[in-house]
């Protein structure tokens, strides 16, 4: 069909619906067509009054068919009106009360019959809210029979917009070619598209809307899929940056690397050297434990691609991590001869415009930021190189967002939470994965344990002990506020803590409502050691990096998973020193207390993790952003997905279908159509 036909040929349609119509995002017909409703309703079949009556308030929707049993009583107010009107059948006699409709009062002449949908409640016995009157015009839909409900907007109704979809899937949807063969389909159990169309709209029944819905949602992942699989071929194709360098250049810039690489990392960079001295884009995956040194590897890599010529992105999820990339790293760049610069969301105004351009004219080198680099105004004058930290906490559109600056832009990502390979090559394409195993030398073993009773007050006297002896420690309360069982919150803890003597040590808050700048100027006292302790909420979980911080406690322990507690204990014994974390929290969480306890193997405790999260977390399909994508969130889409990629891999005309081939501009006029 003609994708591009616009919503105003439809009835009922004028620019002024069209413009809101376009604020649900729907902005052609086809768009109109494939908007996958939010879900069903089911309508209820008739009942007797009794049985209404017998199942009380609680029971759900009731649709009852009688007379009109009297004179109806209108209550009229101010702003609201209430007409009770008594509703009788063989069996019983009910209260049917209908809100702020008086006009109705007309209608209702005793021993009419009457025929309504509604919702008991309790009102001097149970008594029903209508919710629909059925009318000669308007008759009620067919028990068991389902109305699809949608997203809705200003000035468009749930009505509204069912009836122009079911009118567009009528008029347009047999238009609407289905490239999966009938094999394909049967494999899924879902109808053809064009059939799928016309059923997600109006739908028969709750299967039918099941399987059509189902058919709609794997368009997008097909979509994905094709675009995936043209991405891997065109990075065979070989435009990437070439950074070629011999031995004595390799060992002159790992020379000016903060520290002398462990084993284990001198091993990743020389797997990353050897992607970068080809000109296919390099995706590698690396998987290394909180604190293992991943930092250093993605400094080698920015280092070498300046050093050709190139730009390079270093990404993380948070501003926090973001500018402490930037501290830790742009004077090493510096030293270098390169240049640095942070973008992140709270660089504005003329800041923000002197790095833009900067990065425009390739007079920057490395720039170090958040989500803020996926902007469309951000341009490179040649982005060779992309290091993703944390890549778990972007999705997958996002990550492509960043590199699609640049062509075929080098990019390693970086995870402290390890992801099964075969889930690395679904969601990704093709990933090279390396691990760090070990750790930097002289890291202090890490003790953790759950505490409970009086033996948190000890934990007090503790903690103030290694203040003393000039250590520092975080205080970590997963909430801001007051949470609604009672457990203090983050800034109250603060207070509380600042009224005891250990207070004398100096103590800062951070939470997630602070600004980045107050962020970063608080963490910085604590990072310079003018305060030893910092209460923090989880947004301290990811990256920061204060070597003389020795203990953590986390209260309300329960509220975090696995991954979350390990990876805030990696905050800590980043020093030679013992570090200590303690946990207190309630005794639901003991399982994960216990295996923190006895394990501080990264590997492990994300297996345990993905066990008890289950498979849809394991496949990352819900990783953050990759909704856009359509990828979804239902329980299918892992096996949508990996029927999508086997499909789009094997079959030319399957891809050429789902690769965006632009819709043919519409002609100035439209003409009739020729069929
Ligand atoms: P990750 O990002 O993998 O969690 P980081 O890169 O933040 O870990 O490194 C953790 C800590 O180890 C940092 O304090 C860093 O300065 C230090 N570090 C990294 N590599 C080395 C090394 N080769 N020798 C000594 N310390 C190192
Ligand atoms: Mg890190």
């Amino acid at each position: 069909m003609d994708r591009g036909l616009p919503l105003t040929s439809l009835p009922g349609v004028g620019p002024a619906r069209a413009q809101r119509l376009a604020r649900l995002g729907i902005e052609s017909i086809d768009g109109l067509l494939r908007l996958v409703p939010r879900g069903v309703e089911v309508w209820p079949a008739e009942a007797p009054i009794a049985a209404v009556l017998e199942r009380g308030p609680k029971a759900g929707s009731a649709r009852i068919r009688g007379t009109v049993g009297g004179r109806s009583f209108l209550h009229q107010g101010r702003r609201r009106s209430l007409l009770r009107v008594r509703v009788e059948d063989d069996s019983g006699r009910i209260q049917v009360l209908f809100f702020n409709q008086p006009w109705l009062r007309e209608r209702f002449t005793k021993g009419e019959p009457i025929e309504v949908l509604g919702r008991p409640v309790e009102a001097q016995g149970t008594a029903l809210v209508a919710e629909r009157l059925a009318s000669p015009e308007r008759p009620l839909p067919a028990p068991g029979s389902v109305t699809p409900r949608y997203p809705t907007t200003e000035g468009i109704s749930q009505e509204f917009l069912g009836a122009l979809c079911r009118e567009a899937a009528r008029r347009h949807a047999a238009e609407v070619v289905e490239p999966l063969a009938p094999a394909a389909l049967a494999e899924l159990g879902v109808p053809p598209l064009d059939e799928a169309l016309r059923a997600l709209h109006e739908p028969a029944d709750l299967d039918s809307f099941r399987r059509a819905a189902r058919r709609v949602a794997l368009e997008p992942v097909l979509r994905l899929q094709a675009r995936l699989w043209r991405r891997r071929q065109q990075r065979c194709g070989g435009r990437a940056l070439v950074v070629d360098l011999d031995r004595a250049e390799h060992e002159r810039l790992v020379a000016r690397l903060p520290f002398t690489p462990t084993a284990g990392q001198r091993t990743v960079i020389a797997e990353l050297r050897g992607d970068l001295a080809r000109p296919v884009a390099m995706r590698r995956l690396l998987q290394g434990d909180v604190g293992s040194g991943k930092t250093l590897v993605g400094l080698y890599g920015c280092l070498a691609v300046a050093g050709a010529g190139g730009q390079s992105a270093f990404m993380a999820p948070t501003e926090l991590l973001a500018e402490q990339h930037f501290d830790g790293l742009a004077r090493r760049l510096e030293r270098a001869g390169l240049r640095g610069a942070l973008l992140s969301g709270s660089v504005q105004g003329a800041d923000r415009a002197r790095v833009l351009r900067g990065l425009a004219r390739g007079e920057l080198d490395v720039v170090f930021g958040t989500h803020a680099l996926f902007g469309a105004d951000v341009h490179f004058r040649r982005l060779a190189f992309c290091v993703i930290d944390e890549q778990h906490r972007f999705g997958v559109a996002q990550r492509r967002r960043l590199l699609d600056k640049g062509a075929d832009c080098h990019a390693l990502l970086m995870t402290a939470t390890p992801i099964p390979r075969t889930t690395a090559l679904t969601i990704y394409g093709d990933l090279d994965l390396s691990i760090l195993a070990e750790k930097p030398p002289g890291r202090g073993a890490v003790r953790t344990r759950w505490l409970r009773g009086p033996q948190r007050r000890r934990c007090l006297d503790f903690l103030e002990e290694r203040l003393a002896a000039g250590e520092r420690a975080f205080w970590v309360v997963p909430r801001i506020a007051e949470g609604a069982s009672g457990a203090p919150g983050a800034e109250a803890r603060f207070e509380k803590l600042g009224r005891r003597p250990l207070a004398r040590f100096g103590i800062e808050l951070v939470h997630g409502r602070q600004s980045a700048e107050e962020r970063t100027r608080r963490l910085a006292r604590f990072r310079d050691g003018e305060v030893r302790l910092l209460v923090a909420t989880t947004v301290i979980e990811v990256g920061v990096d204060v070597p003389e911080a020795t203990v953590m406690v986390i209260e309300s322990a329960e509220r975090l998973g696995l991954a979350q507690l390990h990876q805030l204990r990696g905050r800590i014994g980043r020093s030679p020193r013992p570090g200590w974390c303690f946990l207190m929290g309630a005794a639901v969480a003991a399982e994960r207390f216990r295996l923190l306890e006895r394990t501080a193997d990264g590997f492990e405790i994300a297996e345990a993790d993905l066990r008890q999260r289950g498979m849809g977390d394991l496949a990352g399909v819900r990783q953050a952003g990759d909704n856009a994508e359509g990828l979804g969130d239902g329980e299918g889409d892992l096996d949508l997905l990996l029927f999508a990629r086997e499909r789009v891999a094997r079959d030319a005309a399957l891809r050429a279908a789902y690769l965006d081939t632009p819709p043919a501009p519409a002609p100035a006029a439209a003409p009739e159509s020729a069929s």
